[in-house]
């Protein structure tokens, strides 16, 4: 397979600077690393926070972004293992972690301190070739289609965790703030095919319309309702067993907190800059509420996520538009008007 020297990429300099689509060297992978040809990559909002900067984590600059690549491997270094060319590869926001900590010992990968993340602080998946630590790169089975398989990456695994974390019973009741969106429409998917029932809660009636048509039961327009938390309350019969919140907005987030029943859980996920999460204590004391936060997953909930895509029971809502098309996304995701997931052709 011939690999090229230079490729396209879309590379920021400075944070909330220029977004240039230009032609960058392809990179070299380290002895623990494959070189992926990346042919997909979904665009996350994580990818948009990472360009503004508004985290209290920095990231390398310059940047090239994209934590959920779908390609093929193309190239490994002396030391990996388990892998062969032409494999299909997925670049998960976890690039790499130390496998030597406490947490990485105990399966918490995500939270090693030395964690390595793609597009963040490791080049990502808006290129066409990515470097990936090969103990961490996610297996994809041969015949995927890849342009769909790209959102289950970050937002399918991400969501998939966080209903674990939540601890529901099938036939309960989960809340997923932020439901029309990356994140949300999976959620929705993998809540039913785990057996939960689902309230959702987005804006705007073509968001409405869409989750519906994903599986949600009930829908809560964040924009038309004067009591959400009545709202959800009343039509779940006293409250949600859980809440999911992958919206992007504090408000949402303590709204959760009164809408979950007594000795229910709520999950934090998605990440406002800034945000608190605020709880009175007697509230949350006598009513017994689990307050928890979910980041990504481990390779066990990777592959148990594309698994579960794998099998039929997921369906990745995408637009497929060209990489140098990325500013653009990001205009329509600041604007809260993406149905889905927004997915970037890496050879456009
Ligand atoms: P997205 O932009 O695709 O979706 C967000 C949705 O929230 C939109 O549909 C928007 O209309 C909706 N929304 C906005 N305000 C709302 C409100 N008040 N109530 C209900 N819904 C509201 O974003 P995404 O890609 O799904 O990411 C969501 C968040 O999750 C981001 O902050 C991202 O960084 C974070 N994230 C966290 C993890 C993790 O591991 N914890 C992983 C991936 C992404
Ligand atoms: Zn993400």
């Amino acid at each position: 397979m011939s690999i090229p020297t230079t490729q396209h990429a879309v590379v920021f300099e400075t944070n909330g600077g220029p977004l240039e689509y230009k032609q960058i060297a392809v990179p070299t992978p380290k002895p623990n690393e494959l070189l992926i040809n990346v042919k997909y990559s979904g665009v996350c909002h994580t990818d948009l926070h990472a360009w503004k900067g508004d985290w209290p984590l920095p990231t390398k600059l310059p940047l090239v972004g994209g934590h959920e690549g779908a390609g093929v491997v193309v190239a490994m270094g002396s030391n990996v293992q388990g892998w062969e060319i032409g494999d299909y590869a997925g670049i998960k926001w976890l690039n790499g972690s130390c496998m030597n900590c406490d947490f990485c010992e105990r399966t918490f990968e995500p939270n090693c301190e030395k964690a390595d993340l793609s597009g963040y602080t490791h080049d990502g998946s808006f290129q066409q070739y990515a470097t990936a630590d090969a103990v961490q790169a996610a297996k994809i089975p041969k015949g995927t289609d890849l342009a769909h398989v790209a959102p289950i990456l970050c937002a399918g695994v991400t969501v998939y965790k966080a209903l674990k974390t939540a601890k529901l019973s099938a036939g309960q009741w989960v809340a997923l703030s932020g439901a029309g969106g990356g994140l949300g429409s999976l959620a929705i998917q993998y809540a039913k095919a785990m057996g939960y029932r689902v309230v959702a809660i987005d804006g705007g009636e073509e968001k409405g319309e869409f989750v519906k048509s994903l599986g949600a039961e009930v829908y809560v327009d964040f924009t038309k309702s004067k009591d959400i938390v009545g709202e959800i309350r009343k039509a779940t019969g006293g409250g949600v067993h859980g809440a999911i919140n992958v919206s992007v907005s504090e408000a949402a987030i303590d709204q959760s907190v009164q809408y979950t029943r007594s000795c229910g859980t709520v999950v934090l996920v998605g990440l406002p800059a800034g945000a608190k999460v605020t709880a009175g204590v007697f509230d949350a004391v006598v009513r017994s509420i689990t307050i928890a936060g979910s980041y990504v997953g481990n390779r066990a909930d990777t592959s148990e996520a594309i698994d579960f895509f794998a099998r039929g029971l997921i369906q990745c809502r995408i637009k497929v538009v060209g990489l140098s098309e990325l500013p653009s996304i990001y205009t329509l995701m600041e604007e809260g008007k993406i149905l889905g997931r927004y997915v970037v052709d890496t050879s456009k």
